[in-house]
């Protein structure tokens, strides 16, 4: 019996596999390992999980219908956690067709592919925190009305989690959708704002700060994320019995961090100082985010262990080895 990864050669899917074949498991990976950002980094991601024998690849585009079952036949999968989607807010106004093919059709394939193979116990699928657009009300906590998101992004994400519920529903598919907080670490997205923060800053480069800095994100360290999501996987929902196998939670870590401080944090890290360029609010984008984990923490024995001065450390430090690698 085998796991599946979607978007395993991502930064999320490449730590919640290695995870797994750690205790034990068999794991397939799938990515289609598009150029969104460097494609080597997703190529060195998947050279790391390719040491483990318990390991296999299958390349695939979630966006093509019928790819998954075919990229898949002869394979025993008995639970799914699916990362793979079009992720970035920004990138959404401007490309808005690769998030309907990606989350969207995507998310669909895989509906279809778990509820006709047999013995599937569990899907465990990435949603996030935009869905819960600009509502003021903090900290966010599951129950709140998420029905105005300001991104194209944020809205696929919604709908991934109203196609789950219907699958629930109809299916009996066992579900559980995790609405994350801005996840950061060792292996990250270079089109995240920690990310190309650090570069600029050590290569005494400006940096571009968004609403002038008055934002706040709820940073999650991705050892915390995967705690998270392996224990969502070994926790699968129970039908009620008016209620469907479907449940979501926050990931987050509930310690929102003020931009600019966020910044003086990494500047004290790397011992430098950057020059930084104001900038308006971008389209798509939310002045704060800050989860309520009291849900996730009841059901999953969810805790947050990693401060931002730790998890950015480790972040500095595994940046400054992999940029200067030959
Ligand atoms: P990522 O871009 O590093 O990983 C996603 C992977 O999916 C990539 O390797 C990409 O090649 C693959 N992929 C995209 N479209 C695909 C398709 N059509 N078929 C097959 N593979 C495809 O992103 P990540 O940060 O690891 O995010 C993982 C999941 O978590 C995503 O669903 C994302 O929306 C969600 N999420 C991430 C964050 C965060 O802060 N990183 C926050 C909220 C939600």
């Amino acid at each position: 019996m085998a796991v599946l990864v979607t978007g395993a050669a991502g930064f999320i899917g490449m730590h919640v596999a290695e995870a797994l074949l750690r205790r034990g498991e068999e794991v397939v990976g799938l990515d289609n390992l598009n150029d969104y950002y460097d494609v080597s980094l997703k190529d060195d991601r998947l050279s790391l999980l390719r040491n483990h024998p318990g390991f296999s690849f299958v390349r695939a585009d979630l966006g093509e219908e019928g790819a998954l079952e075919a990229g898949l036949a002869g394979r025993v999968i008995d639970r799914v956690v699916h990362l793979a989607a079009q992720a970035g807010v920004r990138y959404s106004i401007q490309n808005p067709r690769s998030y309907a093919a990606s989350n969207l059709t995507g998310h669909l394939e895989v509906l279809e592919y778990c509820r006709h193979t047999a013995g599937l116990k569990h899907l465990v699928y990435a949603s996030s925190s935009s869905v819960y657009g600009g509502n003021k009300k903090v900290p966010f906590s599951e129950d709140d009305r998420v029905d105005a998101p300001v991104s194209l992004y944020a809205a696929t994400k919604k709908a991934d989690e109203l196609m789950s519920h219907t699958y629930a529903h109809l299916y009996g598919l066992p579900q559980t959708g995790l609405r994350f907080f801005t996840v950061y670490g060792p292996w990250g997205r270079p089109d995240m704002a920690y990310f190309s923060f650090t570069k600029n800053i050590m290569e005494g480069k400006p940096i571009r700060v968004f609403n002038h800095g008055k934002m706040r994100r709820d940073f999650t360290y991705i050892d915390d994320i995967v705690a998270g999501v392996l224990a969502a996987l070994d926790n699968p929902p129970e039908a009620g019995a008016e209620s469907p196998p479907h449940r979501v939670f926050n990931l987050g870590n509930n310690k929102p961090v003020a931009l600019m401080d966020f910044i003086t944090t990494l500047e004290g890290l790397i011992g430098k100082k950057s020059e930084w360029i104001y900038e308006p609010m971008q389209d798509g984008d939310v002045v704060e985010t800050y989860a309520d984990i009291e849900r996730a923490k009841a059901a999953l024995g969810y805790a947050p262990v990693t401060n931002i001065e730790e998890g950015l450390s480790r972040f500095v430090s595994w940046y400054t080895d992999y940029s200067s690698r030959e």
